[in-house]
């Protein structure tokens, strides 16, 4: 596989998109840079008493149809093009699902699986304090995203508040519920690509509640496999991985069973009665949906070819290539891009900023209902554009995206 700059890859998106929707030299300028960059250095004081230097990055890539919306990752391979990429694919994705929010991404370069929760804290409070005057409720919102969860948000939110001296809750979101958090989000990622898996199902007339094989077995991976009972109606979990194997059961796994497992033990790798499969070999399993759910690049031109899934939701960021989509499409594997499938997340991160302004919060039910409506009309939208302009499903949405924020852009008057 060659090696990507997922900014370039990002970058190309937009020209194809672009050229499809017939826009000006001076918005496809805007749409492929970023509006604000910020980036920073952390000290931050280790177990051991020493200091210790981090890079950090916030990006608020374009916020013309709101304040600037995405996670921040702590990860040890991060740089500034993978954030400027993921910041880039946010400002899509708040798009497609049409919130009133822009896209922006931000992250620590640092391996959060050798730091002590006090550092985790230490490099969390250290992060706001560097960035604190540029984000806020009407600026950017902050929210979890690899190896980050609600602790975390907690920890930032905290120092936000302290340093800003009030609260102001929404300022993050993904928040514990018990200090401003609201139902449904530890869920709702998964929960949006499922949704999106019933309705090409549907569309397609293939089985849900056949095979599946999720590579990655993180928050959104665990709750794809507990929800695919609930909104399909069951379905056979055949494979699944993380950072520390890949394991197999022709049979199924009891998806309960296995999460379990995983929050005890912090891997699947050793789950017992199952069979250690190369990591790459999932991907190519005779399954109905697969679930890539891990990091950028997972499918790409040298694997391709062998996928055998007929429907791919991306819930990971960018996890296929460009030559890939490609390849996936003249094979008639229907791919659901990241920036459809994976838009669950923000979502209800959306409706938790909503709930926080007022100060009154919703049941679960009611949170569910608006993913679900959401979802399923975006999933349309963008097969509609899929079908109007003759193209993969990854530029039909870049298409529904791009527009929409192009068409805020020349309202404002900025182009
Ligand atoms: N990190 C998540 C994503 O990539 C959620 C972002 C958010 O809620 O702001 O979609």
């Amino acid at each position: 596989m060659q090696s990507y700059n997922s900014f370039r890859v990002a970058q190309q998106q937009i020209f194809e998109a672009a050229k499809l929707l017939n826009l000006d030299e001076a918005t496809i300028k805007l749409l492929t840079s970023p509006q604000k960059e910020f980036n920073f250095t952390l000290h931050v004081k280790m177990d051991s008493g020493k200091t210790e230097i981090f890079q950090g990055y916030r990006i608020q890539y374009n916020y013309a149809r709101g304040p600037a919306k995405g996670g921040i990752r702590f990860h040890p391979d991060e740089t500034v093009d993978t954030i400027r990429a993921l910041a880039c694919w946010m400002t899509w994705k708040t798009a497609v699902v049409d919130l009133p929010l822009g896209g922006a991404k931000g992250g620590v370069c640092c391996n959060p699986k050798k730091m002590s929760e006090r550092e985790l804290e230490n490099i969390s409070r250290e992060y706001v304090r560097a960035i604190a005057s540029s984000i806020g409720v009407d600026k950017d919102i902050p929210a979890p995203d690899v190896y980050t969860n609600p602790q975390t948000m907690a920890w930032m939110m905290d120092e936000y508040e302290t340093i800003i001296n009030q609260h102001h809750p929404g300022a993050f979101t993904d928040k514990p519920t018990q200090i401003g958090g609201t139902e449904g989000r530890r869920d709702a990622t998964a929960r949006g690509g499922v949704i999106t898996v019933r309705e090409a199902c549907k569309k397609l007339g293939v089985n849900p509640t056949g095979k599946y094989a999720i590579q990655g077995f993180g928050n959104a991976g665990q709750r794809a496999a507990l929800l695919h009972q609930e909104i399909l109606g069951g379905g056979k979990l055949i494979a699944a991985s993380d950072s520390r194997g890949a394991i197999f059961n022709s049979e199924g796994f009891d998806t309960k069973e296995l999460v379990q497992y995983k929050l005890k033990n912090g891997t699947i790798a050793d789950f017992p009665n199952a069979k250690k499969i190369p990591h790459e070999s999932l991907l190519e399993l005779d399954v109905d949906i697969l679930y890539p759910a891990a990091l950028e690049n997972a499918i790409h031109d040298g694997n391709a070819e062998n996928i055998k899934a007929k429907i791919v939701c991306e819930l990971a960021n960018g996890p296929t290539t460009p030559e890939a989509d490609i390849i996936l499409s003249n094979r008639g594997i229907q791919v659901i891009p990241d920036i459809l499938a994976s838009a669950g997340g923000v979502t209800v991160s959306y409706l938790e900023m909503v709930q926080d302004r007022y100060s009154f919060f919703w049941d679960e039910q009611s949170i569910h209902k608006i993913v679900d409506e959401k979802l399923t009309k975006a999933y349309h939208r963008v097969d509609e554009a899929v079908r109007d302009k003759k193209v993969h499903p990854r530029l039909g949405a870049m298409v529904v995206g791009v527009a929409r924020v192009a068409e805020a852009c020349k309202l404002r008057g900025w182009v």
